[in-house]
């Protein structure tokens, strides 16, 4: 007991030291709120910056001018009440993976502008309806609803992924610069006549959306300066790039949205 005792003394007088620094308070330790850090690029408008935020999937913040939009936000991806609160949201379809409740209530603030579907709207009333082919101006930004559905990749009841009128891709003029967000949708007849699109994001998983050759095909149609595979899942990144390799007018950029 007595060598016990000692031993207890001896291990408290040793241990001291080490308690006292890692106790002490310090200045420039972890702030208190983490803010979670995802990638982004920054493009030149003809004023200022335009930041591009990939979250994953489907899931993008576009910044500018203090202004925060929040495209298809899902809260399996992020901790969505870390990230910036959105002055606008946008919902391209009622699927889970685009629309998340739980990370809209986080986003949302009393002037934030949201702006879906008319299919969502038979659940929201939270928002403005954009059907396809739809515009209009939300602070100072150009809006533009265009069509995304299938033609090909269907259920197995025959029932179409995404039929035809229901969800939205969205093209944003910003400071000059279009930028098209495709939503679920393949490389159909009408997208392909879109132009003056800078960056494009388009969506290239099985069996919903495109394969890497139907993106291609898009894409060489649109002519996007940048283009942003996204909502690719476990499709191989690599070969988009192959596939566009021979076409020096489009810069293909995978970022961490699968
Ligand atoms: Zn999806």
């Amino acid at each position: 007991m007595k060598y016990f005792l000692t031993l207890v003394i001896m291990l408290l007088v040793l241990a001291s030291p080490v308690m006292a620094q890692t106790e002490q308070p310090s200045q420039t330790a972890q702030p208190a709120a983490t803010t979670p850090t995802f990638e982004s690029d920054v493009i030149k408008g003809e004023k200022g910056d335009i930041k591009l935020t990939f979250i994953g999937h489907a899931s993008l913040i576009i910044e500018h001018s203090g202004k925060v939009i929040h495209i298809d936000p899902w809260s399996k991806l992020a901790d969505y009440s870390q990230l910036p609160k959105a002055d606008l949201l946008m919902l391209t379809h009622e699927h889970q993976d685009h629309l998340d409740a739980v990370a809209i209530d986080l986003l949302k603030k009393p002037d934030t502008s949201v702006v879906y579907t008319e299919f969502i709207s038979q659940q929201r009333d939270d928002g403005k309806v954009f059907k396809n082919g739809d515009s209009g101006e939300i602070d100072g930004v150009l809006i533009e609803a265009v069509p995304a559905y299938n033609i090909v990749h269907k259920r197995e009841n025959g029932e179409l992924y995404h039929p035809k009128g229901r969800g939205n891709g969205y093209i944003f003029t910003i400071d000059g610069r279009r930028i098209y967000v495709a939503g679920d949708t393949e490389n159909v007849p009408e997208l392909k006549e879109l132009k003056n699109i800078d960056v494009a994001f388009l969506p290239m998983n099985l069996p919903y959306t495109m394969t890497p050759e139907m993106v291609a095909d898009l894409a060489i149609a649109i002519k996007p300066k940048v283009l942003y595979p996204y909502h690719f899942s476990e499709t191989d990144t690599s070969i988009i790039v192959n596939l566009l390799k021979d076409h020096k007018d489009i810069e293909v950029r995978i970022r961490k949205l699968k």
